[in-house]
């Protein structure tokens, strides 16, 4: 995870915007600010000042912190996720040789960190951290004994195993070089300066140009932006991409958090999947009715969405699909051939154990049709056919209208492949008033009170059937990520094989039970629930007597499980407040786009 910030300025150009080019430290301040949805434990800056590197490191988020640093026109930044060692100030990053001259940010895993340090120790490194990026400054020394920066750079990173990307700096160099094996880079050409980032959305501010970074490609970034292939360093050219994306500066506007401002647009996120997005799942459709094998990929919140999709091209569509978390299909991929059709679905774009099995895949000659939020992700350039959810950028770390998109683009390319079409679309516009209908002040306020009786349970269970299942496990984590409290989601007879053991008096129990094939046998369920003495919220567009309290959904067919989710956000959201949770937008723990295995 974790993102980084490089910039540079060219001294003998000093114009920027007509004022003098040069303050580093701000600019990667700023940009470090906008990738903090990456990880947020720990962050630091390094800037080379007067033939030397400065640098601050800070534990905790960004937040309203401000910086200290000299003004450079050079500099490197990281907001960390930490995998290995704690949350210290010393384990944060930028890392430094034992001269202090050579300053490195990472994202990523040194799988071989313990080798290259026992190395480096014996020849008399002193580590001051307890990282496995630490060994890429020591190592960068070393090969300084005897070659020239770029070089050094190039060496220290061959000798890297696992999926990294470094950004270096060096304090007798006027370069800053990056090079890539997985974790995702991207270089950005101002008018006189370069910028790096592990995405775009950190300089669109100050420039639409931009260089994608491949895997085993190194950029040095001094005069003039060169590109060299690894291992060997050969010179290649560059591919520049002008990216149309608008600078946008989401605020959160009335609301308190992203997360609950998030919740609010789903609506609107619903009618332009039907508005916008008819040409491109009518594509969708034809590969998957095409295909011989589909398999749809995600992790967590995109993993339930995927498994949804399993439900409603069953149902709708009558079309087998395989699922599959990512992390787990290269354990699956046998049956791979080049006739199938691998749909990955990532918000961001980045999330490794995506990407990875992706790669695999098409090596051996699937097609791959990604549907993703993020333009220029790895994935969207990664693939044969890309499917833009056009949600609009999502800031609180807890997805929640990324799902509603990737579940209504999945339900109208269902409906697309049975020809009913046009009915697909009337359901997502009536999930769209659903939602608006649940946010009048009356319901939320019945959401609070129940959040307020709740707050303090220690364990939630929820379950569903059929569709429903899928809800009530996003649902689920939509609870563990933003409350805390511990909540398992299951198919709905499956508690009683086992997990019933644990409800006691006044469990809260969560039924989805829309009004469909499932809902005579979920009530049974939650009757059963109720004899041992469960809590029974029920959500359905029928109220029955089992529950102690009922919100209700519009009876909108396959569509339910999008108001389904959404009152678990909402409930979600409540119970953090209720709770005292410091920020629900960046929960302990977590960080967006999870680009480390
Ligand atoms: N492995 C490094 C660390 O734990 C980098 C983690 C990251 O990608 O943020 O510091």
């Amino acid at each position: 995870m974790c993102g980084i910030f490089g910039y540079i300025s060219h001294p003998s150009l000093k114009l920027r915007n007509g004022k003098q080019t040069g303050d580093a430290a701000k600019i990667i301040f700023d940009g470090l600010k906008r990738l903090e949805y990456r990880g947020y434990d720990s962050w630091g800056i390094a800037v080379k000042d007067q033939g030397k590197i400065t640098l601050e490191k800070h534990v905790g988020r960004i937040g309203q912190a401000k910086v200290n640093l000299p003004k450079s026109s050079l500099g490197i930044g990281h907001t960390r996720w930490a995998t290995h060692g704690g949350v210290t100030v010393a384990n944060a990053h930028p890392h430094l040789d034992c001269t202090g001259q050579i300053a490195v940010v990472h994202n990523g895993i040194v799988e071989n960190f313990q080798d290259l340090k026992n190395e480096l120790t014996r020849k008399g490194h002193k580590f001051i951290s307890e990282t496995d990026t630490e060994v890429i400054p020591h190592l960068i020394e070393e090969f300084l004994k005897k070659e020239g920066f770029a070089s050094a750079v190039r060496d220290t990173f061959n000798r890297l195993k696992g999926l990294n990307a470094i950004v270096v700096t060096s304090a007798v160099s006027p370069e800053i070089i990056a090079a890539k094996n997985g974790s995702p880079l991207v270089a950005g050409i101002g008018k006189e300066e370069f910028f790096i980032a592990s995405d775009a959305t950190g300089i669109v501010k100050h420039t639409k140009k931009v260089v994608f970074i491949e895997d085993n490609q190194m950029v040095v970034l001094g005069k003039s932006l060169k590109l060299v292939t690894l291992p060997k360093g050969q010179e290649i050219k560059p591919v520049f991409h002008d990216i149309d994306w608008k600078f946008e500066e989401t605020k959160k506007g009335k609301f308190k958090h992203y997360f609950l401002k998030e919740i609010y647009e789903q609506p609107k996120v619903l009618e332009n999947v039907v508005l916008n997005q008819r040409q491109n799942l009518r594509k969708l459709a034809g590969l998957i009715d095409k295909a011989r094998g589909t398999f749809l990929l995600g992790c967590g919140t995109a993993s339930y969405a995927a498994l949804a999709g399993t439900y409603l091209f069953s149902k709708l569509a009558k079309k087998h699909i395989n699922y599959s978390v990512g992390s787990e299909f290269s354990y699956l991929q046998d049956f791979v051939t080049p006739k199938t059709l691998v749909i990955p679905i990532s918000q961001s774009g980045e999330t490794i154990d995506i990407v990875q099995p992706v790669q695999e895949v098409q090596k051996k000659g699937a097609t791959i049709a990604a549907i993703t939020n993020v333009l220029g992700s790895t994935l969207y350039r990664q693939a044969d056919y890309k499917f833009l959810l056009d949600a609009g950028p999502e800031k609180s770390v807890a997805g929640t209208k990324s799902f509603t998109s990737m579940i209504s683009v999945l339900l109208l390319t269902a409906y697309i492949l049975a020809g009913a079409e046009e009915d697909g679309k009337r359901l997502l516009l009536a999930a769209a008033k659903n939602l608006r209908s649940m946010f009048q002040v009356k319901n939320i306020n019945k959401i609070k009170r129940l959040a307020r009786k709740i707050s303090r349970s220690e364990h939630m269970y929820l379950i569903g059937r059929g569709l429903s299942y899928p809800a009530a496990i996003e649902a689920t984590l939509k609870i563990k990520e933003i409350s805390y409290i511990h909540a398992e989601g299951f198919a709905g007879a499956e508690l009683k094989h086992g997990v019933i053991a644990l409800i006691e008096k006044g469990t809260p129990c969560i039924i989805f039970a829309p009004n469909d094939e499932t809902y005579e046998e979920i009530i049974s369920n939650a009757e059963e629930l109720k004899a041992r003495g469960g809590f029974i919220i029920g959500i359905g567009s029928k109220n029955n007597n089992v529950f102690n309290v009922w919100l209700e959904t519009k009876d909108i067919k396959e569509a339910t499980i999008i108001p389904q989710v959404v009152y678990a956000q909402l409930l979600a959201y409540y119970l953090a407040l209720e709770r005292g949770v410091e920020d629900p937008d960046k929960p302990r723990n977590l960080a967006k786009s999870v680009t480390v295995k």
